[in-house]
């Protein structure tokens, strides 16, 4: 009997092909199977979606190849594939390419199977002391090589002898012609995590954390938690444990982290506690290193997998615990189609797999709190380890604080800097958030006003030094710094709004003896730069780490008793239903981090806004009494999650025409909410707060309403929305900024 397979292709296509099973292949192509397929006179990897016997009513090719022998997509991440694509209205064939690893779409298939590499090995019996003696004589570099060889369990790639412990090529070829090992090509799987300490998990649980192990190990499959333990208060080893009790019944892992460059701590946990069982999924992974952890992962040799986002994919076998942490970030939310949310996912492909969700963070966000009692049990951490107080937090009114004189444009306080030279002086460290890279904020002319936009986008450039630009956060315009005002000419232009590049030229004038380093998105281009700055923090090598919000996630250090956020209100005033929300978890994370060791910590916070209800109940560690108050403002105007939402945005390089495109939409949308007699409202078409960026121009149109009546109009709408030429049509299910 005939069989045909439905093909999805990488591709923005909702449609899928159908090709016909050659006999040979019946075994192999299952739904989920990558296969070569034949279009348009190439050659292409598609995935099977559906088998059956019916012939399509057209002549169908047929399938080329089926490079795996078991399918690359399990059935439980296929069935979340179709999720996505269904709730998110994203087309299958997208929803898909973002489940397997970019080296997996390569026709030339080089990771089936596998490099391999020159491995070098010394037999199972090794040389006694005495016998080494005479085998190598003075030949030291041979016997280091020997004896490195031993300590890393018998076998090295040739290549990490050679590139990582700067062994000659000569002295490798010495060793294996004397016959005392030997070299043959084996698969070898890199692991770039390899040499990255492991920190051994606590001996002892407190009572506390043990009661929320026992609550996770009492959910029933599919059900969640959500672990609200304040900063911290150990929810790492809650975390551990209940991934231990996982595999001990026999079980994988995944746990998602916000951004794995941040969180080394928390693989070097991960690591200590589950050693190579772990696979580490960084976004810096070359992408044959990236297939290697999948297919570690598929074949059940590594049972763990950490990483950001896009690890909620990673194929573990018998799929047992999904733990996010920091689960408020908006990290989580994939910024292009398909645009899903990590967390959401999480719940779903626990459910699909029967396993548990346990969501953590010190501060939660509403939608999930919204998600307690009925789908989340709620446990809460809410003392720190050894009983340690979280830091008294103290808001510096800038308005009438005395400031230290000469720092202009920086706004300094006294207190702050006498809480600075102060940890100095006891050999402490301090953190110092400011959440703004560059050297400043913008350029204006001081006689016209004139400010210094972007040519592309809808925003004012950063001034930069070393070198001197402006550059646009956006889309990297850059331009040489101009000398005078393009419209009047005047020949002074004066910078506004301090950056993390001029604050770090400040500080190091006014504290010329502290070694001071900063860690923003302009430090941390390179693949290891992360954790060579925070690696120069933990040995205390650094005095004053100052940075924007990448300092504020996740860091534990004990010597860390100050923290200082130089300027709370970056990111209050933005137009945006969650900048109350944002700041008031930046604010929190950032004062975690003081006083986690035995000589406590300080947080002293500068800001124009002292009696915002963000300010207020961070100052008071009040978590709860936030979220209540922000619960409330979310209730009118109605904002998630009193409401679903979607925001469908229209963009194009023509003002013109996507006013004209969001109009038309907004009609077309209006019509079927009404003819459907859907419960939905919405609001627009409107510009965009950031009404234009590279060069196109943004409208959008917000939509709201019970979460099934927006389902609803998503399934229906998605596949029908036409993309004229020029225009891009996005809808954003669930969007975490409406900017
Ligand atoms: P959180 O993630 O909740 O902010 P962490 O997991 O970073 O907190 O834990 C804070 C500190 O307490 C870490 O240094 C951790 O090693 C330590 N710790 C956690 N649990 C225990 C325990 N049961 N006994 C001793 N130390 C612990
Ligand atoms: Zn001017
Ligand atoms: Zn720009």
């Amino acid at each position: 009997m005939s069989r045909y397979a439905q093909v999805a292709l990488p591709l923005p296509l909702a449609a899928t092909y159908s090709y016909g099973i050659p006999a040979p292949l019946h075994d192999r192509v299952a739904p989920g199977a990558r296969v070569l397929i034949p279009i348009r006179g190439r050659r292409t990897i598609g995935i099977v979606v559906a088998v059956d016997d019916t012939a399509p009513a057209v002549a169908v090719r047929e399938i080329l190849d089926a490079p795996d022998a078991e399918p690359a997509i399990p059935h439980g991440l296929l069935e979340t594939a179709r999720w996505i694509a269904g709730y998110y209205g994203a087309p299958i064939g997208l929803t898909l390419k973002a489940l397997l690893p970019a080296a997996m779409w390569d026709t030339e298939d080089r990771t089936a199977a596998g490099r391999t590499e020159r491995v070098v090995s010394l037999p199972a019996e090794r040389l006694t002391l005495l016998e080494r003696d005479a085998a190598f004589g003075r030949k030291h570099r041979q016997r280091a090589l020997y004896q490195t060889l031993e300590e890393l369990g018998g076998s090295a790639a040739a290549r990490h002898l050679r590139d990582q412990l700067g062994f000659s090529d000569a002295v490798i070829r010495a060793l294996i012609q004397s016959g005392l090992a030997r070299e043959e090509a084996a698969e070898w799987i890199r692991d770039p995590f390899a040499d990255t300490p492991a920190t051994p998990p606590p001996s002892v649980l407190t009572a506390a954390q043990q009661q929320a192990v026992n609550a996770i190990d009492a959910l029933a499959p599919g059900q969640g938690a959500l672990l609200q333990g304040v900063t911290g208060s150990g929810k790492t080893a809650v975390y551990l444990e209940a991934v231990r009790h996982a595999l001990m019944r026999g079980r994988g892992a995944i746990v998602l982290v916000p951004e794995i460059g941040l969180t080394p701590q928390t693989v070097s946990r991960l690591r200590g506690a589950f050693g190579d069982d772990v696979a580490v999924l960084h976004s810096a992974l070359s992408d044959g290193e990236r297939a290697d952890a999948w297919r570690l992962l598929r074949r059940g040799e590594r049972r763990v997998a950490v990483g950001a986002r896009s690890a909620i994919f990673a194929p573990v076998a018998n799929l047992g615990i999904i733990v996010v942490d920091e689960e408020h970030e908006s990290s989580y939310k994939n910024g292009e189609s398909p645009r899903y949310h990590a967390r959401d996912v999480a719940a779903v492909r626990a459910r699909l797999e029967g396993a548990t969700l346990v969501l953590g963070s010190a501060t939660p966000s509403l939608e999930s709190l919204a998600r307690v009692p009925s789908q989340l049990n709620l446990l809460r951490l809410p003392e720190r380890i050894g009983g340690r107080p979280l830091p008294p937090v103290e808001l510096i009114d800038l308005r009438h604080a005395p400031l230290v004189a000469g720092l202009a444009p920086l706004a300094w306080s006294e207190a702050l800097d006498a809480a600075v030279v102060a940890a100095l002086a006891r050999g402490e460290q301090a953190l110092l958030l400011l959440n703004r890279r560059g050297y400043a904020a913008f350029l204006q002319c001081p006689d016209c006003g004139e400010v210094w936009e972007c040519p592309h986008c809808s925003i004012s450039l950063t001034v930069h030094q070393a070198p001197a630009c402006l550059r646009c956060h956006y889309c990297d315009h850059q331009e040489p710094m101009p000398y005078t005002c393009r419209a009047c000419a005047s020949p002074v232009q004066v910078m506004r709004g301090i950056g993390t590049q001029q604050l770090e030229r400040l500080l190091a004038e006014r504290f010329p003896t502290a070694r001071l380093a900063r860690m923003d998105l302009d430090t941390t281009s390179t693949k290891w730069s992360h954790q060579r700055i925070l690696g120069a923090v933990e040995r205390g090598e650094v005095d004053l780490l100052l940075g924007t919000q990448m300092i504020a996630k996740g860091l534990d250090f004990p010597n860390v008793t100050l923290v200082g956020v130089v300027d709370a209100d970056t990111g209050l005033h933005l137009p945006d239903f969650r900048s109350a929300e944002r700041t008031f978890q930046l604010l929190a994370q950032v004062a975690g981090r003081a006083g986690r060791g035995p000589r406590g910590g300080r947080v002293l916070v500068q800001t124009r806004n002292p009696t915002h209800y963000a300010l207020t109940h961070s100052a008071q560690h009040d978590t709860d009494g936030f979220l209540r108050e922000e619960r409330r403002h979310r209730e009118a105007p109605a904002y998630p999650p009193s409401v679903a939402l979607v925001n469908l945005v229209v963009t194009g390089e023509s003002e013109r025409e996507v006013s004209n495109r969001a109009a038309a939409v907004a009609d077309w949308c209006e019509r079927l909410i009404a003819k459907q007699r859907l419960p939905l409202t919405a609001l627009g078409p409107a510009p965009c707060p950031l009404a234009r960026i590279k060069g196109r121009w943004r409208w959008h149109l917000l939509i709201k309403g019970p979460p099934d009546d927006v389902g609803r109009l998503v399934r229906y709408a998605a596949p029908r929305l036409q993309q004229p030429r020029g225009i891009r049509i996005i809808l954003d299910r669930d969007p975490v900024s409406v900017l």
